[in-house]
């Protein structure tokens, strides 16, 4: 059928006035503005930092090593100085991204010996980046997650009340409604519905204790599901859906396999098939999940049982440069910020943000800056799990140009002339990417082994 604008260009000029109104309204009709959030991770603050020309000394976080060429905003043997965290928020705060809200993925005090750090000592420093976060964003809605390191000692979080929740849940409250500090405070974890100005449909954000499934945490050996965070999950979840909202999943320790390891998940193996079986199954209400803990940038696409794209997942690089004396490689700090669709908060871009920490402290002055925008450099239409499945099979073709520059970006643009993934580390990048449950995943590992060898 004819549009009325069309049809109405029969009657010609006497009705001209009248096309003028039609063309003006199509024209008057913009896409509405892109919804902002941003995501910080892994922030890991070592206080102990110093300049010292005794390089043993700059840090505990480098437990005795060598730091490699300290300055005022850090070194890549250490956790973050205070500077380098201020540095980033600054950046934050200064630039003119209309962000509605902010997610932060935990782990906030520093890599150093058990013996070195207490309760008290871990509450403190929570405490003083969520103050130092709020002095910066004062009137920005944050959304936080508990890290591994967000408990002493660190990965033993357990199923019930205990100090550090509390602390916490007490420090996190004037973000959180008294439900999401209620469940917080038990557990760790909390939901939360997010009205942002520029969207009539509210949001879900769904902040998991995945530390709980994580494979050093001794307090959830044998259990099936702790804290009952499954079940709580499911229950969430199923009311989404009925009630046609859409979630956004944030948590600390990522879901699928390590890109950098071979048959590793983040957690253990079937803490994380129970999830991918609750991911699969809810998909539709699950409009992006947000982790940190690798220290790393990379993307997964969650696919259904028979290969097709559901859910997109993003692992956010760390604030923090820190790499341990054995590691070739670390990453520069990093910040991001999402572009999501208000009306189906849909994801639609993604822009990474880094310091380039070498010359930064070579400059003494803190230049941040954009690293990536994913669609642009990545040539793809939106984040949405179609469009990250067409560019991650880009990434898998021989001799990609395009996954060299994923491998120079999992890095965060670290200096290294040398960075190259050949192929065994390939293989276990491009399967972790696309294949999250343990059968595909060995399936994936087994083809692309094979297609090595010629077989
Ligand atoms: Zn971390
Ligand atoms: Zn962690």
């Amino acid at each position: 059928m004819a549009s009325p604008c069309l049809s109405l260009s029969l009657w010609g000029l006497l009705l001209l006035p009248l096309l003028l109104l039609c063309a003006l309204t199509l024209r008057a009709a913009p896409a509405p503005r892109p919804g902002e959030f941003w995501h910080i991770t892994d922030l890991h603050l070592d206080p102990s930092y110093h300049i010292s020309r005794n390089h043993t000394r700059v840090c505990a976080s480098s437990k005795g090593k060598n730091a490699s060429n300290p300055g005022l905003f850090g070194d890549f043997m250490c956790d973050s100085p205070y500077q380098l965290i201020l540095s980033a928020l600054q950046y934050i705060k200064d630039s003119d991204q209309q962000a509605s809200f902010m997610i932060w993925t935990g782990d906030s005090p520093p890599h150093v010996p058990v013996k070195e750090l207490s309760t008290k000592i871990v509450i403190d420093i929570i405490g003083n980046l969520t103050s130092t976060i709020r002095s910066f964003l004062p009137d920005l809605q944050v959304f936080p997650a508990l890290g591994n390191h967000d408990y002493w000692p660190q990965d033993q979080m357990p199923v019930s009340a205990n100090e550090v929740y509390n602390a916490a849940a007490n420090f996190w409250r004037p973000w959180l409604t008294d439900e999401a500090v209620n469940t917080l405070r038990k557990g760790g974890f909390y939901t939360q519905i997010f009205h942002p100005n520029s969207s009539a449909q509210p949001l879900r954000i769904i902040s998991l204790n995945t530390v709980l499934y994580y494979s050093p945490d001794n307090m959830t050996l044998n259990m099936t599901d702790p804290a009952n965070q499954f079940e709580w999950l499911e229950n969430v979840l199923e009311t989404a859906e009925q009630n046609m909202e859409k979630v956004y999943v944030i948590g600390h320790v990522p879901v699928g396999y390590l890109p950098y390891m071979r048959n590793i998940t983040a957690m253990r193996k079937h803490y994380n098939e129970r999830l991918i079986e609750i991911f699969r199954r809810h998909s539709s209400v699950i409009a992006g999940q947000f982790f940190g803990h690798t220290h790393r940038d990379s993307v997964m696409v969650l696919l259904d049982e028979k290969g097709k794209p559901i859910n997109s997942l993003f692992v956010a690089p760390a604030v923090t440069p820190v790499k341990d004396a054995w590691e070739a490689d670390t990453n520069n700090p990093g910040v991001r910020l999402f572009q999501y669709d208000p009306s189906s908060y849909s994801l639609l871009d993604l822009w990474q943000f880094y310091l380039n920490l070498t010359e930064a402290n070579m400059k003494n002055e803190s230049v941040w800056k954009l690293e990536y925008v994913m669609t642009k450099d990545y040539g793809m239409e939106d984040l949405m799990p179609e469009s990250l499945y067409e560019m991650t099979n880009r990434l898998s073709a021989p001799h990609s140009t395009l996954f060299q520059k994923y491998y120079y970006y999992y890095f965060v643009s670290y200096d290294d002339p040398h960075l190259f993934c050949a192929k065994h580390c390939k293989i276990s990048q491009l399967c972790a990417i696309k294949h999250l449950d343990l059968s595909s995943y060995i399936d994936c590992i087994e083809h692309e082994d094979k297609l090595q060898h010629g077989e």
